[in-house]
């Protein structure tokens, strides 16, 4: 059996690896595909003391550290089943099955997506999700925020202070967002607000977005705003459906950590996007994929005691 056995291959995933290798004990990394979210970022200008990097490039840093160590990495396979034990249980989709002292949950989030022509072909070209990462590259420009949520009020206020102007597009009758967020955000000279309203188009001139179209839900009229960016702020979805049951979830289905990353399954820990960590970033992935890591180690020496 491995002593850690990672599940997960992005920049938790791959620093609770480093970190566990380099204590010499057996260390496994199973990953659907390796490099995770970064695989699919652009310009990455915030991982601290690197000016500018893309993502594939981190990606492939990221796996030739790792490969450095002494690391058993299953890569392209896919965990379905944890089951808890003295010995860890965790079944692949493949039908195989891996045991192991300690493991550690890395399977990171996904963006919620609205699903509207031109979304997809313009992610990465107006459409983003993260406003810490790119709201820098709209300096002056027109964006929308859609979703109304705490997430959503959140970016407005946030990006209200970088761009020339900020719509915010809300489904509902009524904002979700906390009160005082609400307050914040009206108080602003350059947000402009608007709900009942679903997205219906993302538009573009085939290079970057131009702008959207949306729906009155009360009259079904469209309106077209022009625009250069378009922040989706409707759900980070946690990858964590095959833990159900198993490990303590939040209500938004992250997996509950403390401050060791530990998960309430002992022997079991967690990092990154698909913990209840609050901001979810590269930088953050990796520090709590340290954490964990130490954790575990921690733990396999006190389970090992005479
Ligand atoms: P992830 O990167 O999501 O990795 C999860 C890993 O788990 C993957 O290897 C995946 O294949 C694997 N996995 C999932 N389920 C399973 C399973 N059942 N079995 C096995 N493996 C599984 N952050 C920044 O700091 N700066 C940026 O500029 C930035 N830009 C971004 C741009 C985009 C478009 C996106 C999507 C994200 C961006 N982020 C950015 C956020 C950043 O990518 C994440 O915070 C970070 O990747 C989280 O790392 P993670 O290891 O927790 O999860």
């Amino acid at each position: 059996p491995f002593d850690v056995l990672v599940v997960g291959g992005g920049p938790a995933g791959s620093a609770a690896a480093i970190y566990a290798a380099r204590k010499g004990i057996r260390t496994g990394v199973v990953a659907e595909r390796f490099g995770g979210q970064v695989l699919d970022t652009l310009a990455i200008e915030n991982f601290i003391s690197v000016t500018e990097t893309e993502g594939p490039k981190l990606a492939m840093a990221l796996e030739q550290h790792v490969k450095e160590y002494d690391v058993d990495v299953m890569n392209l396979q896919k965990a379905a089943e944890l089951i808890p034990g003295d010995l860890i249980e965790v079944k692949l989709a493949s039908g195989a099955s891996l045991k192991s002292k300690s493991v550690i949950l890395t399977t990171g989030a996904r963006w919620r997506e609205m699903n509207v022509p031109g979304e997809k072909e313009y992610r990465g070209k107006g459409v983003a999700y993260c406003p810490h990462c790119d709201g820098p590259l709209f300096k002056g420009k027109r964006v929308a925020v859609i979703g109304g949520g705490n997430s959503g009020v959140e970016a407005a206020i946030d990006l209200a202070g970088i761009v020339a102007h900020v719509t915010l597009l809300e489904f509902d009758s009524t904002l979700r967002a906390d009160a005082v967020l609400q307050r914040k955000l009206l108080s602003l000279p350059n947000v402009t607000v608007i709900t009942e309203a679903l997205t219906s188009e993302v538009l573009g001139d085939g290079q970057k977005v131009t702008g959207l179209t949306y729906k009155n839900r009360n009259t079904d009229d469209l309106t077209q705003v022009e625009l250069e960016g378009i922040f989706v702020q409707i759900g980070l979805l946690p990858n964590t459906d095959w833990l159900k049951g198993t490990v303590a979830l939040s209500q938004r289905g992250e997996i509950e950590i403390n401050t060791r990353g530990e998960t309430s399954v002992p022997g079991v820990f967690a990092a990154g996007d698909c913990t209840t960590v609050p901001y979810k970033q590269i930088i953050i992935a990796m520090g709590a994929g340290s954490t964990a890591a130490l954790g575990a180690f921690d733990h396999l020496i006190r389970a090992s005691a005479p």
